[in-house]
């Protein structure tokens, strides 16, 4: 079987072309601020690689660096500010914050409106039931890139590994809302291998690296695999997948490139609503 490779990074360039026409369009620039709290190197480099981003669409991205000591009140407050100042259109908190922070509380101060990286409980809450709200931009983007490909979804049936808030909860929702058959498995699964072979779609959001195997997967699944570890490996073992599934996502290149374009396009999307588009 010659396997569907489902390249996020020539779509989300795609994308990213489309997003400056649209750019070019409004009379203010759309800003994306993004906040990123504490040392850790990799989020530094994720909020750098949004910020390039913007760039590249001709958007402006404004940053707001914090300690890593900094409170939540602390962190609150700046949210607040950013909620406040009109000129900006979306705001992105990069996920870890340091341990002492609300890191929901946080997430959830950003308003609805401004809320395009889609981790609010009220955003998730509208999602779940239909309602309009900018998706979480990785489950968002693994949606749109499962559209572009046209890979069927309705009736299938969809196993997702892993139910953070941010990547396997609304998976599953937006999975349910396009009338997938849901299951999502987590570390207290029973039975997870058995699970994952009944699997059309599978995500793998575990953060483990190819801690899914090859011989979980049923021959002809789509196989989406939204980790990134050292080595350019993700979630799945997929060079055991490869020969066997009907389309995959590469790692890298697949899910990483599109939760960054599904940020950005959201942002358009706030700035044109502020202009009335
Ligand atoms: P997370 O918050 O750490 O969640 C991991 C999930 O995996 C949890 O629900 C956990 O279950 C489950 N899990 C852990 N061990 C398990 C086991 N032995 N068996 C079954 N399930 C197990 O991670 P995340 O933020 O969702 O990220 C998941 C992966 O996606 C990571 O590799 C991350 O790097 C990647 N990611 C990529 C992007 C991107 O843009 N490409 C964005 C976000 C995340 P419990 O709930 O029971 O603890």
């Amino acid at each position: 079987m010659t396997a569907i490779v489902l390249d996020g990074k020539a779509l989300a360039k795609q994308i990213e072309i489309e997003l400056a026409e649209r750019v070019k369009k409004l009379k203010n620039k759309p800003i994306l601020a993004t906040i990123l709290v504490g040392d850790d190197p990799a989020s530094a480099t994720y909020v750098k690689m949004k910020g390039n981003a913007c760039q590249r669409v001709g958007m402006e991205s404004q940053k707001v660096i914090l300690p890593e000591s900094t409170t939540t009140e602390q962190l609150l407050a700046e949210i607040d500010k950013l909620n406040n100042n009109s000129n900006v259109h979306g705001i992105l908190l990069q996920h870890p914050v340091p341990k002492q922070i609300d890191e929901r509380a946080c997430f959830d101060r950003i308003s609805l409106a401004k809320d395009v990286d889609g981790v609010t409980t009220h955003g998730f809450g509208r999602m779940a039931m239909g309602e309009f709200a900018y998706g979480s931009a990785t489950p968002a983007g693994i949606m749109k890139l499962l559209d572009h490909y046209k890979i069927p979804i309705k009736g299938k049936r969809a196993v997702i590994v892993g139910r953070s808030p941010i990547l396997g909860k609304p998976m599953a929702l937006m999975l349910m809302n396009r009338h997938a058959t849901v299951t999502v498995c987590h570390s207290r699964t029973e039975n997870l291998a058995e699970v994952v072979k009944e699997g059309d779609i599978v995500v793998g959001a575990v953060g483990r690296p190819e801690f899914i195997k090859g011989d979980w997967i049923k021959v002809g699944a789509v196989v989406i695999d939204a980790g990134y570890h050292p080595g350019g490996i993700g979630d799945i073992e997929l060079k055991a997948v490869i020969d066997k599934c009907s389309a995959y996502t590469p790692v890298p290149g697949g899910v990483g490139p599109m939760t960054i374009a599904t940020l950005i396009m959201q942002t358009v999307e706030a700035a044109e609503k502020v202009e009335g588009k």
